[in-house]
């Protein structure tokens, strides 16, 4: 490996303020960063370039399914870019195929086309929809309060938070939102143009909230009642994060009828491609063809290098149970985030989420916060940087924790025990 990629060259210096200056001056300002550079990883840790180790619950967002510099991806990657980085979709290519081939195999009988990320993944959903409805007049989809489905036009139109709107009015017409988890008001908010209703199975920029399993068996014969397609972002909860390869597999076990659920179309990125960009949707029989030569593209989408990776992905999560992983050991760490909900109230107020999409609420007025006027979520979430923990925070209140699928029971203990002493130092 070492006469393929040279090593990183010897840091000097500690790079800190050089390269956070490098993006002050260049890089355009729309993320508020946190102050850490990050130079490197191993498995769930990752390094700083002053050489400071964190275990990494938040895996860039929950992509890096595999955890960071996994020998296994770089294989593929060295693999496979031998062979054919990228060639268009003009072609025919093996990895295309066969990673179609295995979602479906997951899924249930559709197609699959590959985009780059969530967003474009459910860019495609969107233009599904309308084909399907458009010589009937049908255009309308319906979303729900509090979802998110990405940052284009049409993502931040279909996204049910105001904050991802403001500035950039008029909005593409043609989404509305509708409370989460509320059959009755979806039902009455349908309209005669409506052709499709989107859901997360569970919302996570909005908080890591779970879809019922009566409100998902709800809009399926909603769905076929009012003939629209039912649509799933599965971008962040998917791909096994809860237990299943889809978190509706995961919430209907067990549920009489649950075996039978499918949605319409599906929407999957984020942990995929492991941390490699790559998106995708699934579209089911009957629908599968809607799009013909010509109706859709992307010039990247799907090359042979991203669907490599993904395969490869798919391999070691099989290989390893990486699903009962995060099952078995997201419930571990739920019942943890339960008992410092216990014992400590005035700071946390609750945990949520399913396997290792999970939450912890955080109380409202924490006095050791009151100082600073950044949300609560920000002022844990850089406590627990500086105790050597990466997390996501999800709004005001919610921190998340999405780990890699291969963490391990002993990283999951440090993880929380650093919680832990991080909760107790607010009492
Ligand atoms: C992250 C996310 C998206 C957008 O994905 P990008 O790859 O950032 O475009 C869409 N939907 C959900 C549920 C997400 O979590």
């Amino acid at each position: 490996m070492n006469e393929i990629i040279p090593p990183p060259p010897a840091i000097v210096r500690n790079d800190y303020a050089s390269i956070r200056e490098l993006f002050v001056k260049n890089v355009v300002p729309s993320y508020g960063r946190f102050e850490l550079v990050l130079s490197h990883g191993a498995g769930r840790y990752v390094f700083d370039v002053a050489g400071k180790r964190y275990l990494d619950l938040g895996s860039g967002i929950a992509v890096c399914s595999l955890g960071h510099a996994h020998p296994a991806i770089t294989e593929a990657l060295v693999e496979q870019s031998r062979k054919l980085i990228h060639v268009s979709n003009l072609y025919f290519t093996e990895p295309q195929g066969r990673l179609a081939a295995e979602i479906v195999k997951h899924i249930g009988a559709g197609k699959v086309f590959f985009s780059n990320s969530g967003a474009e993944a459910n860019e495609g959903l969107f233009k599904l929809a309308r084909k399907f409805g458009h010589d009937e007049g049908r255009y309308e989809i319906l979303t729900a309060v509090n979802s998110f489905h990405g940052r284009t036009m049409a993502g931040i139109a279909a996204t049910g938070q105001d904050k991802v709107k403001k500035g950039f009015e008029p909005m593409m017409a043609g989404f509305r939102h509708i409370p989460y988890n509320d059959l009755d008001a979806m039902r009455a908010a349908i309209s005669p143009a409506t052709v499709a209703i989107m859901i997360e199975g569970v919302q996570g920029e909005g908080g890591v909230t779970p879809a019922t399993p009566e409100y998902l068996l709800g809009l399926r014969a909603l769905c076929d009642e009012k003939k629209l397609l039912l649509l799933v972002d599965g971008v962040q909860c998917g791909h096994f994060r809860t237990g299943k390869f889809q978190s509706f597999q995961r919430i209907l076990e067990g549920v009489p009828g649950g075996e039978k659920f499918l949605p319409d179309g599906l929407s999957m990125a984020k942990s995929l491609g492991g941390g490699f960009p790559i998106g995708a949707f699934w579209v089911r029989e009957p629908f599968q063809d809607l799009f013909g030569p010509g109706t859709h593209g992307s010039t990247f989408g799907g090359t042979p290098l991203a669907c490599a990776v993904a395969l490869k992905i798919l391999e070691v999560i099989e290989r390893e149970k990486l699903a009962d992983n995060a099952r078995q050991l997201g419930a571990w760490m739920q019942a943890e985030l339960e008992r410092l909900a216990k014992n400590y109230p005035t700071v946390v107020k609750g945990s949520r989420g399913l396997g290792f999409m999970l939450g912890l609420e955080l109380a409202e007025k924490i006095p050791a916060f009151a100082a600073s006027d950044k949300p609560a979520a920000i002022q844990f979430v850089n406590r627990l940087h500086a105790a050597g923990v990466l997390t996501i925070p999800a709004g005001t209140q919610i921190v998340r924790l999405l780990p890699s699928l291969n963490l391990k029971p002993q990283e999951a203990g440090e993880g929380l025990a650093i919680i832990e002493e991080t909760v107790k130092s607010l009492v």
